[in-house]
């Protein structure tokens, strides 16, 4: 862990925030890679499960809304960590992280658990007196359900449909740790799918092969992968059944997204809370009822963290070592390097050329500091799947050398062919399209 930690400081993929004032503990800053990555992982995630799909729509909602939803969700009465403190060293933990009954950092005596509500508190307005107090959303999915009538009436969907966000949350992690993995402002990628009751195992089923499916997709190994079934009587207050897909990071196997079976419990409790009817009308069966809501509720942060950790590998390459980050080339942050073989003899102006035709449509990295070697060593260490370079051949045939991250196998294509080629491997479509 320590080693890609290190890795993404340096290469200027995720650091802490406000680093020159001493961080601030539990925000982090994705620069310059890391936002390329984390852009290509949200929107392949958009591409699958809401622009390929004809029964997704999406939903981009305020991030701090009406106090009265976070009464009406039970997160007012009922999202709250159990803490304990440490007597001896004064540290705090989670209740429920810990193995044993005493500190785990000096083995000191702890006390009793109290309960603490983790969503974030903020106010709207500039008197004291006539300020609003809310919260930062804790999760995205409130508004899916709050706006439920408001898309299902604008936008001729049909149950079976679903609504699908991605943003921002934020909860007062008692302790925030393992880097990116738990923060206390993180990324959600979210759908509610809306299906009647009767058909409600038949739509579990179908998202939990989908999910599956994109893990796999993204590049995850599936022996990394695992489904964590929630015994029934620590089922959270709205569910009837959740099921985790599990990683296994460096630090153990954690939670990556969860797939929850919400029944009606959200869409009845903002109808009695608003006194606003958000039932839904059958055309065909001229049935009106509250839709079943099935949740894949999956985090950014942590889908980064596993094509992180995944991807880092460390080779020889003639007789020295290399990091190499074996992304998806969907996901990489930059999809070529273009080298000219040597500066010189008109090779850096063709070089120059073709990285600036390349970049209107791909992410692309001009190089020309350096041994070759060094330069593909580099672009190695942040997962660039390939490297074009131009070279004498170039101006005689017109053909550059394709160099692929992985098996650093080199072939001649066309110059012309490039782009082609970069879309058939790092493009959105699945291969079979
Ligand atoms: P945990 O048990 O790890 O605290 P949770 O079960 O409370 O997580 P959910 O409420 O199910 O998490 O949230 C859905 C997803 O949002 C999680 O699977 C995770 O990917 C992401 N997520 C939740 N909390 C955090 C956090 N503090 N930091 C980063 N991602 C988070």
């Amino acid at each position: 862990m320590e080693k890609i930690v290190s890795l993404c400081k340096r290469r200027g993929f995720i650091f802490q925030s406000s680093g020159i004032y001493g961080g601030i503990n539990g925000c982090w800053d994705f620069g310059p890679l890391g936002v390329e990555l984390k852009r290509n992982l949200k929107n392949d995630w958009w591409y699958v499960f809401v622009s390929q799909r004809e029964d997704m729509v999406g939903l981009d909602a305020s991030i701090i809304m009406h106090p009265s939803v976070w009464v009406a969700s039970g997160h007012v009465e009922q999202f709250h960590d159990m803490l304990v403190d440490c007597k001896e060293c004064r540290h705090r933990f989670r209740a429920d992280h810990l193995e044993g009954d005493r500190c785990p950092d000096c083995g000191g005596e702890l006390t009793e658990p109290r309960a603490f509500n983790s969503m974030l508190k903020t106010s709207l307005g500039v008197s004291d007196d006539t300020a609003v107090h809310t919260y930062l959303r804790p999760e995205t999915c409130q508004s899916i359900f709050v706006d439920f009538k408001e898309i299902y009436s604008s936008s001729r969907v049909k149950i079976p449909f679903g609504i699908a966000q991605i943003g921002k949350s934020f909860r007062n992690e008692v302790n925030p740790r393992n880097f990116i993995f738990r923060s206390r402002e993180f990324e959600q990628m979210e759908i509610e799918f809306f299906c009647k009751e009767e058909e409600e195992e038949k739509w579990f089923d179908h998202w939990r092969e989908c999910i599956w499916q994109w893990y796999l997709d993204i590049g995850l190994h599936e022996s990394k992968l695992r489904w964590l079934e929630h015994p029934k009587e620590s089922l959270a207050h709205y569910s009837k059944r959740t099921i985790d897909v599990e990683y296994d990071f460096p630090f153990g196997w954690g939670e990556l997204q969860g797939l929850a079976n919400r029944g009606t419990f959200d869409l009845t409790a903002h109808g009695t809370h608003s006194g606003k009817d958000l039932s839904y009308f059958d055309p065909e069966s001229k049935e009106r009822f509250i839709p079943t809501v099935i949740e894949p509720s999956a985090g950014a942060d942590r889908a980064c963290l596993a094509v992180l950790c995944d991807a880092y590998d460390e080779d020889e390459v003639d007789g020295e070592k290399r990091v190499v980050m074996r992304l998806h080339p969907r996901l990489a942050p930059i999809k070529a390097g273009v080298f000219p073989l040597v500066k010189k003899d008109g090779l850096a102006d063709l070089a120059m050329g073709l990285e600036k035709k390349l970049r209107k449509r791909f992410a692309t990295f001009y190089d020309q500091g350096g041994a070759i070697g060094r330069r593909y060593r580099r672009m190695d260490e942040i997962g660039t799947p390939f490297c074009i370079t131009v070279d004498y051949d170039t101006k005689e045939n017109g053909t550059v050398t394709v160099r692929e991250r992985d098996s650093m196998k080199q072939e001649r294509i066309p110059m012309d062919e490039v782009g082609a080629f970069l879309d058939k491997h790092c493009g959105p479509e699945r291969v079979d399209a």
